[in-house]
């Protein structure tokens, strides 16, 4: 099958004809239909973060089931399905306790350098975050399937939505603030809009994202090149929010999502900062209870949340179709990335049928 491999950072991606193991006992094989570019992709191939390498990236992605593993009794062949790179083993201390995103069974979620699915002449080529959707076939384990289709959902929509419903706990009319309007930003501002948030600000330098923003629930609109955001949302609300969510990933901007808090506030970081870099925060405003978390993955609980997230799309409440911005074919996967860092698509879904 073909597969976009990263051989090396900052190079483009090698279109090539790779090898797939056959389905374990408790793994699926599916025939991939739909695959998101994610800035989290574009980080690897960047080396921002490290993985091992060759290996093929890719994560958010919608397909169909081929072959399953004997074991198997979730999904069937001809499942149409979303992936989720929160696989989870459902035994372990955090998946008991309502955290399955966290779940720390390495045998189930394979840790980077693990997995021997996939193989390029003979070679190791590793997996990308139990996944590697930008090829034709996906080879996972059970327990990342949930149902339905769609793509977007699996990463960016449960990414954004999550954070704001499951980590932050968003209720209706707090007063919520989403920095950076890429697919995250918009699923966390759609999110907002759907648990009743009062006042939705949302933050990015792009006019065409914020005016996105606006149709999908916004509130305020803020572009930080207009002024200092913070100023200019302590301003808007009368002393700050009560939720900021970061999702872009910069220290500048998980420093000011802190700042912006109102007393008892929380700051919930989406955004992937740089590996290595770290925030610097001003320590007496820890004392009127603000808070600073983190968010992996939208603290997802998959098999709940993508089935409601579907049923959202179909009440027309999650406005899915407006952030798709550019449907390509796997061959055009490099210029799909020149355009994400060029801030010129919301989303880009790769169309394996193309
Ligand atoms: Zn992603
Ligand atoms: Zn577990």
């Amino acid at each position: 099958m073909k597969a976009a491999v990263l051989h090396e950072v900052n190079k483009p991606l090698a279109i090539e004809e790779v090898s797939i193991n056959k389905p374990a006992a408790r793994e699926v094989l599916v025939r991939t239909s739909y695959a998101g570019l994610c800035h989290s992709d574009l980080h690897f191939i960047e080396g921002l973060y490290p993985h091992p390498l060759p290996v093929v990236l890719g994560h958010e992605s919608a397909g169909v089931v081929a072959e399953v593993g004997s074991e198997v009794t979730y999904v069937k062949k001809g499942d149409h399905v979303i992936t989720c790179l929160s696989v989870f083993c459902g035994t372990c201390e955090n998946c008991t306790t309502g955290r399955p995103t966290l779940c720390t069974n390495a045998d189930v979620k394979l840790p980077p350098g693990v997995s021997r699915r996939l193989s390029l002449a003979g070679k190791q080529l590793h997996t990308f975050a139990n996944l590697s959707s930008y090829a034709e076939q996906m080879l996972v384990h059970e327990n990342a399937v949930p149902l339905d289709r769609a793509a977007l959902i699996g990463c960016a929509v449960i990414t954004g939505y999550g954070a704001v419903v499951n980590t932050a706990k968003v209720t209706a009319g707090e007063s919520v603030a989403i920095i950076g309007c890429g697919g995250v930003g918009m699923a966390a501002v759609n999110g907002a809009a759907i648990a009743g948030a009062g006042r939705i600000i949302a933050v990015d330098t792009n006019p065409v994202k914020l005016q996105l923003a606006a149709k999908l629930g916004a509130t305020d609109l803020i572009d930080p090149k207009e002024g200092d955001p913070v100023q200019r949302i302590k301003d808007l609300t009368k002393g700050g929010v009560q939720h900021a969510i970061e999702c872009l990933g910069t220290k500048t901007t998980a420093e000011q999502a802190f700042q912006m808090l109102a007393v008892g506030g929380t700051a919930t970081i989406v955004g992937m900062v740089p590996f290595g870099q770290k925030l610097e925060l001003h320590g007496a405003d820890f004392l009127r209870e603000r808070r600073i978390q983190g968010s992996s993955m939208g603290s997802n609980r998959f098999r709940v949340d993508m089935p409601r997230l579907v049923d959202f799309y179909m009440q027309r409440k999650l406005h899915l179709d407006d952030w798709i911005s550019d449907v390509i074919p796997l061959a055009a996967i490099n210029d799909g990335f020149s355009n994400m860092k060029a801030g010129k698509v919301v989303r880009s879904v790769i169309d394996f049928s193309r």
